[in-house]
């Protein structure tokens, strides 16, 4: 008899998929409020590594972090009329404060915008000032009717970036680079995904921005997923807060401003975009545990074997667990590790050391085979190297080949249904069309320029729409 599937298989049905190996691989639970989760330690530590890699590119293009109250006086959210519109419905107000209502309500952040402008305005006076750079990690809480672990939570971790400049330029550049050297290259080189670049529609962008830039991945399902988000707000948040500055020539100007924001969804993004049929694969760069070395059996010569050589593929730079849990099945170890999709595993028992080999798993491309022990610590890291290009390649090509070139509003509905994204001109489109295809579930994901690049003006001639359902 067959063994019955460790996970929901992808193809029988992908949502259950992923809550089974969100559970199974113990990323998170549902938390007790409806739309909230509680993030386990092998998903946090995912976190920590993301964050790691993100904050230190941040620090990279000169921003800092700092930190802001959680709580916002209501009255701020009554300054910018688009931003209160867009996030209105999706916010927690606190009425009651030690047992007494409170005099003026507080908001719980749903984004910073507000109160970081708020001091914005006191810090920056002069020309000098300027550019203002920062950036807090923090949880934020938005409302969400339809919420999904890490995809669409109601409360999510994330980084926000705000950031006030002098000019026009100054700011429009600042956006981008955010947009390519900070969430680009760490999606790309880190978690080895297949990302599209590109600029939201008008109805797509945030709430109080003139411009918004986005990330689009493509999920294992063929569904997109907004991976994160770049945003020139233009002077919509100085003109409400009266954030100016004294320029060289003297005069009080506003400034202009960015904010941009990426969150725990990219866990969700990686289970979606990595996963397969027996669980998680991680990108070895991400990896907090990148090779765990096994021991098969309890036996003494074992574990001294297993030990060692975990402290020598460390000493080699490796990140490495070592599992030595032999009170624990041997096979219930192994699926576990392929459930968290560990990249390598190295098991040894009592023959394997008779012959110095070691068995070597490889759970990215899959398949194992016997490996001199004394040449692991050489090999490893070139083994990494290849499983994390492979990830990349593979959801590339998942992407190529799903992608079809349109040139009609029937045909982009159709790919888009069909679990694929549609390349559909936007000058055939257009905004009608756009507002159209919300009755088949599909939005437009973000306008490229002909050449692939981001397009600076929306509306430029050869921009294409690209068409697709999404998380
Ligand atoms: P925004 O401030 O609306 O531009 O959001 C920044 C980024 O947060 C988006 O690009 C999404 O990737 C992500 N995001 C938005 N809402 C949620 C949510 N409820 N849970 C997790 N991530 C979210």
């Amino acid at each position: 008899m067959a063994k019955a599937p460790v996970l929901t298989p992808r193809a029988d049905d992908f949502p259950r998929w992923y809550q089974d190996l969100i559970a199974k691989a113990e990323l998170a639970d549902n938390g007790p409020v409806r739309g909230s989760m509680v993030i386990r330690p092998y998903g946090y530590g995912l976190w920590e590594r993301m964050q790691a890699e993100m904050d230190a590119r941040i620090k990279e293009t000169g921003t800092q972090n700092a930190y802001f109250p959680l709580l916002i006086p209501q009255s701020y959210l009554t300054r910018e009329a688009d931003h209160v519109e867009g996030f209105a419905p999706e916010l927690a107000v606190v009425t009651h404060g030690g047992g007494k209502e409170l005099e003026e309500p507080a908001v719980v952040r749903p984004t910073s915008e507000m109160i970081v402008n708020d001091y914005f305005s006191k810090w920056v006076q002069s020309y000098r000032d300027l550019p203002l750079l920062i950036n807090q990690w923090a949880n934020v809480v938005r409302w969400e009717l339809r919420p999904r672990l890490f995809l669409r939570t109601s409360e999510f971790l994330w980084q926000e970036g705000h950031t006030a400049h002098a000019t026009y330029e100054d700011a429009r550049d600042f956006a981008a680079r955010i947009h390519r050297e900070v969430y680009e290259d760490f999606m790309v080189n880190v978690l080895a995904m297949d990302v599209v670049p590109g600029r939201k529609t008008a109805k797509e962008r945030f709430a109080g921005a003139v411009n918004t830039l986005t990330l689009e991945g493509m999920m294992g399902d063929g569904k997109a997923l907004q991976m994160a988000t770049s945003h020139e707000l233009g002077q919509n948040f100085a003109k409400a807060f009266n954030t100016t500055y004294l320029s060289r020539d003297g005069r009080q100007e506003l400034v202009w401003q960015t904010s941009w924001g990426s969150t725990t969804r990219m866990i969700g993004a990686l289970v979606m975009m990595h996963g397969d049929d027996s669980g998680l694969r991680v990108p070895p760069r991400l990896a907090q545990i990148q090779a765990v070395v096994l021991a098969v059996k309890d036996d003494e010569t074992v574990l001294a074997k297993v030990r060692e050589l975990g402290d020598r593929l460390r000493a080699a730079g490796i990140r490495v667990r070592v599992d030595d849990r032999t009170d624990v099945p041997f096979g219930r170890r192994a699926v576990d590790w392929e459930l968290k999709g560990v990249p390598v595993r190295i098991e040894i028992g009592p023959r394997d050391l008779a012959n110095g080999t070691a068995t070597l798993v490889r759970r990215i491309p899959g398949g194992k085979q016997p490996m001199a022990i004394d040449a692991l610590a050489a090999a490893l890291p070139g083994i990494l190297d290849e499983d994390q290009a492979l990830l990349l390649r593979q959801s590339r090509e998942r992407r190529e080949s799903r992608t079809s070139e349109v040139s009609t509003f029937t045909e982009a509905v159709e790919v888009a249904v069909g679990g694929g994204w549609a390349r559909i001109p936007w000058a055939a489109l257009g905004e009608a069309g756009e507002t159209a295809l919300a009755e088949h579930g599909v939005t437009v994901r973000c306008l490229v320029a002909e050449d692939g690049s981001v397009p600076d003006d929306g509306d430029a001639p050869g921009n294409v729409a690209i068409v697709a359902r999404a998380y």
